[in-house]
């Protein structure tokens, strides 16, 4: 297995863009370090050269978030891209940022993924990927179809990028039962909203109980 790369300076990233192009196409992914980005990265990585992308948001699990994001790269042999842009939090309050009592970080998904095609436009890729489920639609605005759409509309006219979420239609549960059946190493994420230690009381915490439990049924 290669070393994992990570890029933290123009510098290294100047040496990424000397590699040669590949048969597979190029995709950005934001990896969070929770289930589903680990499983969009055993997906994707099927067909695309994938370029992990780890954001500093503010939120305030970073520390572990970051640890499972490098974990996850590093068992996939994926270059690992980390950003710190942390003042965000200052100006989108929410339950992960230490603001609100809403999961709801304002306009976080539109900002991160802007962040993506800006990496995807340098390096060359014409893909941007992040993870959004069929349950996260039901809460967050900017996962649901109707809004993605329109996003990768825009993205693809002003940039000729797509826009893909592989996961999109499908739930927790399911996204759990693939990841046994690609063998992806979920103990390495993390998906607390609010604590590095998981708090087991956050609805990420509860929708990660239930989903690995429906793991340890479809084993038996
Ligand atoms: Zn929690």
């Amino acid at each position: 297995m290669e070393q994992t790369q990570q890029i933290s300076s123009s510098s290294e990233l100047n040496g990424i863009l000397k590699i040669p192009r590949q048969s597979k196409p190029k995709v950005v992914a934001l990896l969070s370090g929770g289930i589903d980005s680990a499983v969009m990265v055993a997906k994707l990585s099927m067909k695309y050269k994938v370029y992990g992308l780890f954001i500093d948001y503010g939120q305030l699990t970073v520390t572990s978030d970051h640890e499972a994001a490098c974990k996850i790269a590093k068992y996939y042999s994926i270059p690992l891209m980390s950003l710190q842009v942390s003042e965000f939090s200052l100006i989108a309050q929410s339950l992960l940022t230490g603001g609100t009592q809403s999961k709801v970080v304002p306009a976080r998904n539109i900002f991160l993924v802007s962040l993506a095609a800006a990496y995807a436009i340098t390096i060359g890729a014409k893909y941007v990927a992040y993870g959004a489920n069929l349950d996260d639609s039901q809460d967050f605005p900017d996962c649901r179809l109707a809004f993605t759409t329109e996003l990768n509309h825009a993205l693809d006219l002003g940039y000729g990028i797509s826009l893909l979420m592989p996961m999109q239609s499908q739930s927790k549960r399911e996204i759990v039962i693939e990841a046994r059946l690609l063998g992806v190493p979920l103990e390495l994420t993390h998906s607390c909203y609010v604590s590095d230690v998981p708090c087991q009381q956050c609805d990420a915490c509860k929708q990660r109980k239930i989903a690995l439990e429906t793991k340890q049924e479809a084993m038996q």
